[in-house]
């Protein structure tokens, strides 16, 4: 049976607006997207009075794992001390007992209710990839990699050959380049993307130019300073890219530092990035050139990143933030990026538009009286006050 969604405005993301908009679906795919009169009688209608009908929103990048660290996304901003920060969750999450996994589930389903149908979630442990299993969001599980020294490396490189889970590296300054190469090499033959953090903070910065800064210290603290890594002396995006890590297939997240010439660099591989203001905000690390890499094409995703990062985890404040960071940003490529572009950066082609063809995973958003020229910037800086229902 055929069922007509009728609200008096419909965005369908891959197109313009429609006023008095209908959204034909069947067995759960959308048929069409186009003006009610147009599409009555088709199926049985069910109203939307008072709502503005989108696509299920998607989220980029989380990591579920660390739900149960929440008290450190908690606090002022850590004012760019990343390995200050880095080191305060190893701790936490070495010393605490509770459950990360019971922890997860009420953020998944959080997640739910805010309607995002899609996240990719990143975890070290592999019974992370069990948290999305019997939920209503999917979830895309990505086991990430860590290792930065040769022996370190090598462990990594056995458990990823004996892993049954899609993998993934963490960051140029905790991956070995050999890891890195063999990871990307493995996300390339399974076909799936390769999310890493890239350019997050200005230590990591200085670490690939020379070595300098607080990250050389902390690894070695740590002990996995063996004398293999020789800073490139160069950016992170221009590093991976010397590696052959940058490709279409390629989520870079964060991209607070990246010089014009790796913008250059990541729209000419047609590497996707994923922003993530509100983890930004809280580490303090600073703002992406996010006009600069619209200007150039590339494709952009939101992601909320962890509990233990970012105080709310929700796109529609990912949204509000950027905005408030971008002021000039146009809301309609904002609410892009948190819909279709989303769905490109995770190659999921079904999701993110009201299009022939895509999943009918539609949410409708209560918003008495909105104009068509209002709908974006109303969406994209309402944040948590938005009430969602799914269609
Ligand atoms: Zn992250």
């Amino acid at each position: 049976m055929k069922r007509l969604h009728r609200a008096p405005l419909v965005l369908p993301v891959s197109g313009p607006p429609i006023v008095d908009g209908g959204v034909l679906c069947e067995n759960g795919v959308i048929i069409e997207a186009g003006p009610y009169a147009r599409l009555k009688g088709r199926g049985e209608v069910k109203d939307h009075a008072e709502s503005i009908l989108l696509p299920a929103l998607i989220n980029c990048h989380v990591h579920l794992e660390l739900s149960h660290l929440a008290a450190l996304g908690q606090g002022p901003s850590r004012l760019g001390d990343m390995t200050g920060w880095i080191a305060e969750l190893l701790t936490a999450r070495q010393d605490s007992t509770a459950d990360g996994l019971a922890a997860a589930r009420p953020v998944l389903d959080g997640f739910y209710q805010q309607g995002v149908g899609c996240v990719a979630d990143i975890g070290n442990l592999p019974e992370s990839g069990k948290i999305g299993a019997g939920r209503r969001v999917e979830v895309h599980f990505f086991l990430e990699m860590l290792g930065f020294s040769q022996r370190s490396a090598d462990n990594a490189l056995a458990r990823m050959q004996e892993s049954h889970w899609d993998c993934t590296g963490h960051a140029p300054y905790t991956n070995h380049a050999r890891l890195l190469v063999a990871a990307k090499e493995r996300a390339r033959s399974r076909n799936h993307i390769f999310s890493i953090h890239v350019a997050e903070s200005r230590a990591e910065i200085d670490f690939l130019r020379d070595g300098s800064g607080p990250l050389r210290p902390f690894i070695e603290e740590r002990g996995f300073w063996d004398g293999s890594f020789v800073p490139p002396g160069c950016g992170p995006v221009t590093y991976l890219d010397r590696l052959g890590v940058i490709d279409e297939k390629t989520l870079c997240v964060h991209c607070v530092h990246v010089a014009d010439e790796e913008i250059a660099l990541l729209a000419a591989r047609r590497a996707k990035v994923c922003l993530c203001p509100g983890s930004n905000n809280h580490l303090g690390v600073g703002s992406p050139p996010v006009e600069k890499m619209m200007g150039a094409g590339i494709t952009l995703g939101l992601g909320t990143d962890s509990l233990a990062s970012n105080p709310r985890l929700s796109i529609w404040e990912e949204m509000r933030l950027l905005r408030q960071e971008h002021p000039r940003l146009d809301p309609a490529a904002v609410l892009a990026m948190a819909t279709r572009g989303g769905a490109e950066c995770l190659g999921v082609t079904e999701a993110g538009a009201l299009a022939p063809g895509k999943k009918a995973k539609i949410i409708a958003v209560a918003a008495p009286g909105i104009t068509a020229a209002h709908a974006a910037d109303f969406l994209t800086s309402a944040g948590n006050n938005v009430q969602v229902r799914w269609a």
